[in-house]
């Protein structure tokens, strides 16, 4: 039997596109039976997401995407099947939102010591239809006629001198103690983009190990065929979970649904098995 899934779709809860009803629609539409809804800091999405899929008779995992440092380097940990109202988990989405926050202020603050037409209290006041993806800073940008879009704005206005440094998020075992007392399994997101710095291996994968994640998103639009073909013999070789997503923002940064095309076949979901809200027929 195959089950097309996937395990990383964004919402409107960070900088996804999608409201969860958009998101179910475009799941269905797509063929896809098995899916997670993913969100930078945030589980806002999770529930309305369960709900829809239990209505639609589609298969959904809870989850979250967690920005973690490991050795000064921003990696981002999922946590499958947290449960989205674990307190601790909460506490620690909002100290990293508020993390995020200080540094959309930041690049602020550097653009208007830069000269730029911006302002913090107009920035304050800002708001944006969640339905353009992305995140208030950008879009407050845009709309200042100073940005164009995500791409301009991490080519030419978050690089020095208006980049700030990397914000004090907690380093990789904090979050996958959070994520585990929530009831979640830690898995490192693509990992062909968060070690693009150092290359995907065996020896700069090893490390996640002792830190306490269970296991690789294999299956990535940001990875080629030998990425995915080197994270598949870690995970067989050191008994770790395989998972995969397309990282999908409903458009906002291309990353089409179910891209890469994925069968729950092709992953390694052991104690994740238990953890699927499958539908109620
Ligand atoms: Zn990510
Ligand atoms: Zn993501």
């Amino acid at each position: 039997m195959t089950l097309r899934t996937d395990l990383h779709i964004h919402t409107t809860a960070s900088d996804g596109r999608w409201h969860p009803q958009e998101v179910v629609a475009h799941v269905l539409e797509e063929g896809i039976g098995l899916f997670a809804v993913i969100d930078h800091e945030s589980v806002g999405s999770v529930e309305a997401a369960a709900a829809l899929a239990r209505e639609a008779g589609l298969a959904f995992l809870n989850g979250v995407e967690i920005s973690a440092l490991f050795e000064g380097s921003v990696f981002h940990i999922l946590g499958y099947g947290i449960d989205p109202r674990h307190a601790g988990l909460l506490d620690l989405l909002e100290a990293n939102k508020a993390r995020m926050n200080w540094i959309n202020e930041e690049v602020l603050r550097r653009l208007i010591a830069a000269g730029y037409p911006v302002s913090l209290a107009e920035y304050e006041a800002f708001e944006y239809d969640l339905s353009r993806g992305g995140w208030k800073a950008l879009n407050y940008l845009i709309d200042k006629g100073v940005c164009q879009g995500a791409q301009d704005f991490f080519t030419r206005l978050f690089v020095d001198p208006f980049r700030p440094p990397a914000p004090d998020f907690p380093p990789v075992p904090e979050v996958v103690d959070a994520v585990r007392a929530a009831g979640g399994v830690p898995i490192l997101a693509h990992p062909g983009g968060s070690l693009r710095h150092v290359g995907v291996r065996g020896e700069t994968l090893a490390p996640f190990r002792a830190l306490g994640v269970t296991g690789l998103e294999c299956y990535s639009s940001y990875h080629d065929a030998q990425t995915t073909a080197v994270c598949l013999d870690f995970c067989a070789r050191h008994d770790w979970l395989v998972t995969g997503g397309s990282d999908c923002h409903g458009g906002f940064v291309g990353r089409p649904l179910g891209v890469p095309r994925v069968d729950a076949s092709d992953l390694r979901l052991g104690e994740l098995e238990g953890l699927v809200r499958a539908p109620v027929r």
